[in-house]
């Protein structure tokens, strides 16, 4: 109960230290103990996970679930309509048509997936249903979207005039290719420890922009865009997802720990990895970010300018993230 006190006590004054603009509280020193041995963690992709990881953080500060704290902190990027990349307001392959693909692993080795999902906001929450309330781990297209239906969500138009503006031009253009290797890789994938030391991870995307109707990539496919074994640690992979499913780079990156490797060294050989198996690889982005039962976080990706953000004693942080091509 004292234990308890005190972690409320120390997360309180973490949020005070982040409105105050991540400065040090004074009494921080004082708590360091106590954080270290108890504070959550989160770590996502992108500069959207900034605001994913505070609303993660909200779960996880009140001694929540790293699961519901991952699903939470998502579905901000999946709300927002300024998030081109990820659920509403994301840009639609190249027959116009905004489809989604989400994944999400609990603690327990449970598994929830839906891919080409489409008119449904969030689909981390439909896939977290497809884990809880059904004897599958993946749902697609039509059936995902029944499925949903029948959970209460609703249907929605997912394109904003926005992205249909950006797909019109496009279109205009006269190049039906299926997709721009060099921009857009901005899916988020989010991996959250939480205070009882249990680990979950979520991933949650539009896909490659222009992409084939019918495309899914790696972010719902479990190993590939994420994976999550709370027995090792989880990881989640961002970019060309065709070579992540090639490699199956979040599961190889678990693997990796398990064998022994930090985050940081494991998400570098699935880098190595993709640079080895896949031949275009100096055209193509690809991102990883992994996080152990320690709490340890690991970045690395094939080109620069992948960034990550990470929610961790006090700090909410945007990094970049080292990587492999010079
Ligand atoms: N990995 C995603 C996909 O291939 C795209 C991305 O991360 O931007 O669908």
């Amino acid at each position: 109960m004292n234990k308890r006190r005190e972690f409320l006590k120390a997360t309180a004054l973490t949020t005070v230290g982040l409105v105050a603009g991540c400065k040090k509280d004074k009494h921080d020193d004082a708590l360091g103990i106590q954080r270290l041995k108890d504070s959550p963690v989160v770590i996502s992709t992108w500069k959207h996970g900034i605001a994913a990881n505070v609303s993660a953080w909200k779960v996880l500060e009140i001694g929540g679930r790293a699961l519901d704290a991952v699903e939470q902190g998502v579905r901000t990027s999946e709300s927002d309509p300024e998030c081109t990349s990820v659920g509403y307001g994301g840009l639609p392959d190249r027959d116009g048509k905004v489809t989604l693909d989400a994944c999400i692993m609990d603690e327990k080795g449970n598994a929830g997936s839906v891919a080409f999902l489409e008119n449904i906001k969030n689909p981390i929450s439909v896939a977290r249903l497809v884990m809880e309330k059904t004897p599958h781990v993946m749902l697609v297209g039509e059936g995902a979207k029944r499925f949903a239906l029948e959970n209460g969500f609703i249907e929605e138009n997912l394109l904003t005039e926005k992205a249909k503006a950006e797909w019109e031009k496009w279109i205009a253009t006269g190049v039906y290719k299926p997709w721009d290797y060099k921009s857009n890789h901005d899916t988020i994938g989010m991996l959250a420890l939480d205070k009882d030391g249990n680990l979950s991870g979520a991933c949650t995307t539009s896909g490659l922009k222009w992409k084939m109707h019918g495309r899914v990539g790696d972010s719902p496919i479990i190993g590939a865009g994420m994976f999550c074994d709370n027995e090792v640690g989880a990881a989640a992979a961002t970019g060309v997802g065709e070579a992540v499913m090639k490699t199956l780079g979040s599961f190889l990156i678990v693997e990796m720990m398990r064998l022994g490797k930090s985050p940081q060294k494991a998400c570098e050989i699935a880098v190595e990895r993709i640079a080895k198996k896949i031949k275009n690889y100096k055209e193509i982005q690809v991102g990883f970010i992994a996080l152990n039962k320690k709490g340890e976080i690991g970045a690395f990706a094939l080109q620069e300018g992948f960034e990550y953000a990470l929610y961790k004693n006090n700090r909410n942080e945007l990094l970049k993230s080292k990587f492999l091509t010079k």
